[in-house]
């Protein structure tokens, strides 16, 4: 992760939606002397940033819940007064798939203007067999209009919904009804790449998330969790003896989870920004991952609730600052990484022959300056399959 393989002086070939050579600008003018071409103007031209984790279809923002935790009230205290998922799955249920669609159509437009080209998209605010596939319906119209690459993944396992949880076999019903009735027709419409579980004390356990992992992988889909975030609870274990794709969050993983990660082909995605949005001092032990030989990625976690961020570059910021990575290492983790969270590792997320042409110009003359103008939105152009996603004309200092 230490070398992400800097050249100087350097162009991109393209030819169509490939990427069909890397290397000196000259050799590339003398080989290709009829290309168009684009000039970067001696800005870090990289792989597109691939954001392997996101809750980008919602409906209302959650502002208020940002004031009540500064007052002190924790995860419960604002779950009782109404808020939290259960607020988010509320308001989804109320609104049409139109009115979803223009909302996120907006929001992964704005994720996209920070350099994102890639985005994982999660349901999980349905929490019922309508909602769940009205999510979907949503991810998978954005896919068609949006110039983005999509990754949809199903996360009817995110919380257990209140009218199951007042019920006395209610956990169980709700398990059954997400295996025997959503999954079969998430699986049947191919509306999901991924299958999703929150694997967190009080919410999903161990055995359950099993279950629900099991179940999918067995209907075709790729294996995700949310594990570790909150508490050691044998999340990260579950996702290695899975070779589930990744084990996201993690920020309080055991020294034996890490363990697991390290011998697994699961990629473990950190969301710092999520900690910092909550005000918690916790990060997850990235350093300790990296040199016990895991794949750390990065990703926002964009959600309405605890990291309302579109900005990518941001989070490489904190991938520096907070979990004491290199500027290198943070750009592998958002890029190289994260196609290996979505199963894209021969996709996207590298600038290299044969791989999409996914690409991110920023205005820096080093890649080092990505990570250090935090919160700036450095990013001049993105491009996706060969074409052209999001252009600004700034030229910035
Ligand atoms: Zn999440």
């Amino acid at each position: 992760m230490a070398n992400a393989g800097i050249q100087s002086d350097a162009a991109v070939a393209v030819i169509d939606d490939r990427v069909v050579a890397v290397g000196s600008q000259l050799e590339l003018e003398r080989r290709y002397p009829d290309a168009e071409r684009v000039d970067c103007h001696g800005g870090v031209l990289m792989p597109g940033l691939v954001d392997s984790h996101t809750h980008a279809i919602f409906g209302r923002a959650r502002y208020e819940e940002q004031e009540q935790r500064a007052a002190g009230a924790d995860y419960l205290a604002i779950a009782a007064a109404g808020g939290g998922i259960h607020a988010s799955v509320r308001d989804l249920r109320q609104r049409s798939e139109d009115d979803l669609a223009a909302l996120a159509e907006s929001r992964v437009r704005r994720l996209a203007s920070y350099g994102t080209t890639t985005v994982e998209i999660k349901s999980g605010y349905g929490l019922s067999l309508d909602d769940e596939l009205k999510m979907l319906r949503v991810a998978a119209r954005l896919a068609r209009t949006l110039p983005l690459r999509i990754v949809p993944t199903w996360l009817g396992a995110h919380e257990i919904p209140l009218d199951f949880r007042q019920r006395r076999d209610g956990r169980r019903a709700y398990i059954d009804l997400l295996v025997h009735e959503v999954l079969p027709r998430v699986a049947a419409e191919r509306l999901a790449v991924f299958a999703d579980v929150f694997c967190e004390p009080g919410v999903f356990t161990v055995a359950e998330s099993r279950e629900i992992l099991e179940a999918a992988r067995r209907a075709g889909l790729g294996l995700k969790m949310h594990a570790d975030e909150l508490a050691a609870a044998g999340g990260a274990e579950l996702a290695a003896a899975l070779e589930a794709t990744s084990a996201d969050h993690l920020a309080a993983i055991s020294g034996a989870g890490i363990t697991a990660l390290a011998h697994a082909s699961t990629v473990a995605t950190l969301l710092p920004g999520t900690m910092l949005f909550l005000g918690k001092a916790l990060q997850a032990p990235a350093r300790a991952l990296i040199e016990a030989g895991a794949a750390v990625a990065l990703a926002t976690d964009f959600n309405p609730g605890t990291s309302p961020t579109v900005n990518f570059p941001l989070i490489l910021t904190l991938g520096v600052s907070q979990l004491r990575l290199s500027a290198a290492e943070s750009v592998v983790a958002a890029t190289v990484n994260g196609a290996a969270a979505l199963g894209l590792a021969g996709e996207t997320g590298q600038l290299a022959p044969g791989y999409s042409a996914d690409l991110a110009l920023f205005a820096a003359e080093d890649i080092r300056e990505v990570p250090y103008w935090y919160g700036d939105r450095r990013c001049l152009a993105t491009w996706v399959r060969g074409k052209a996603c999001h252009q600004f004309d700034l030229p910035v200092a």
